[in-house]
């Protein structure tokens, strides 16, 4: 029979492990389905390890390990599909904001041949405005630079084994789970579900993580940003030669006394665009030297007892 694993990262989460793993369990046994759920505790410091291994005592088809320091949910999301052992695998949220009814819709349209089946959000939910406007901001930031719409995708996805394999074996660190699957092809299906509202606990994103998260991955995934820096230095040519121009026909005629705003108004107008190309630039740079680090995506501290040996590993290499 076929196996379908669930991994599931979370972050401080220690209210809502054994209230999912119950929920979770419930639902596949009652549908059939073969499972295994696999938490990943992003190095959470509250009691959400104890948790998971209280599940995993209770239910020995729940299985998790810990990080040693929080890693991010994409390090968490790795984690989960390296500990995974499924045919099929789910990626989704702990604290069940996905909501688990789709996942035997899931499961079918992955019996009937589908690799990925993705997740489509039909709503953002009951979210505060705060959340609202910088969520905004950033699904609006990343389709544009991605050219796909993000403001719908999200990470509740099921993938096939032979996804799964492939996503394992890119080599990069930065990983946009999200897009990559857009990336990698594969035959795909979609489900829409609402987003729930949060029962326990609270959301672990803030503006500016937002922010940080979506220029990070505008980085790893698009070079958008460092060609708009040729689009700027086309821009400035372009109005360099109109002044060149101008000016010297100002010299020629004898009118070139007065310059002085035109002078300020160039340095400063350069220097922005110097500064801004070269922190667009010190970006890219950034991203290639973490890449070229080579340093693991996340260190596991602990695992539960049921883990196989072969990924126990405390120095996973993505
Ligand atoms: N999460 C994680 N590491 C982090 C932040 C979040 O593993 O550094 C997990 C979190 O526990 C949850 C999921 O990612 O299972 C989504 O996080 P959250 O619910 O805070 O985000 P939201 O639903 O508000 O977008
Ligand atoms: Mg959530």
């Amino acid at each position: 029979m076929a196996l379908l694993s669930v991994v599931l990262p979370a972050y401080n989460e220690e209210q809502n492990i054994g209230n999912t793993a119950r929920t979770l369990g419930e639902l596949l046994e009652s549908c059939g389905i073969d499972y295994e759920l696999v938490f990943i505790s992003d190095g959470s410091v509250d009691g959400t390890f104890g948790e998971i291994q209280r599940a995993a005592a209770g239910n020995p088809r729940v299985r998790g390990a810990e990080f040693s320091r929080n890693f991010g949910k994409e390090a968490g999301i790795f984690a989960g599909l390296e500990l995974a052992g499924g045919d099929a695998v789910i990626v989704m949220d702990c604290d069940l904001q996905h909501p688990p009814e789709v996942i035997p819709q899931m499961w079918k349209l992955w019996q009937e041949g589908a690799e990925i089946v993705e997740g489509i959000k039909s709503d953002r939910g009951r979210e505060s405005l705060g959340y609202k406007l910088s969520a905004g901001l950033f699904y609006r930031i990343m389709s544009r630079l991605i050219r796909m719409d993000m403001k719908s995708s999200s990470d509740f996805k099921l993938l096939d084994r032979k996804v799964v394999k492939v996503l394992l074996t890119l080599p990069e660190r930065n990983t946009f789970f999200r897009a990559l699957t857009f990336w990698a092809g594969f035959r795909t299906e979609s489900v829409t579900y609402e987003v729930q509202e949060r029962r326990f606990g609270e959301s672990k994103w803030s503006f500016f993580s937002l922010m940080r998260y979506a220029v990070t991955n505008a980085t790893s995934f698009s070079t958008l940003p460092l060609q708009a820096v040729t689009v700027m230095g086309v821009i400035s040519i372009l109005f360099s030669v109109i002044l060149a121009f101008q000016t010297l026909v100002r010299y020629l005629t004898g009118t070139a006394v007065e310059g002085f705003t035109t002078v300020i108004l160039l340095i400063l107008i350069i220097g922005g665009f110097l500064m801004l190309s070269l922190g667009v630039i010190g970006h890219y740079i950034a991203r290639i030297y973490e890449e070229v680090k080579g340093r693991p995506k996340y260190i596991i501290s602990r695992t539960t007892e049921n883990v196989p040996e072969s990924v126990k590993g405390i120095w996973k290499k993505p």
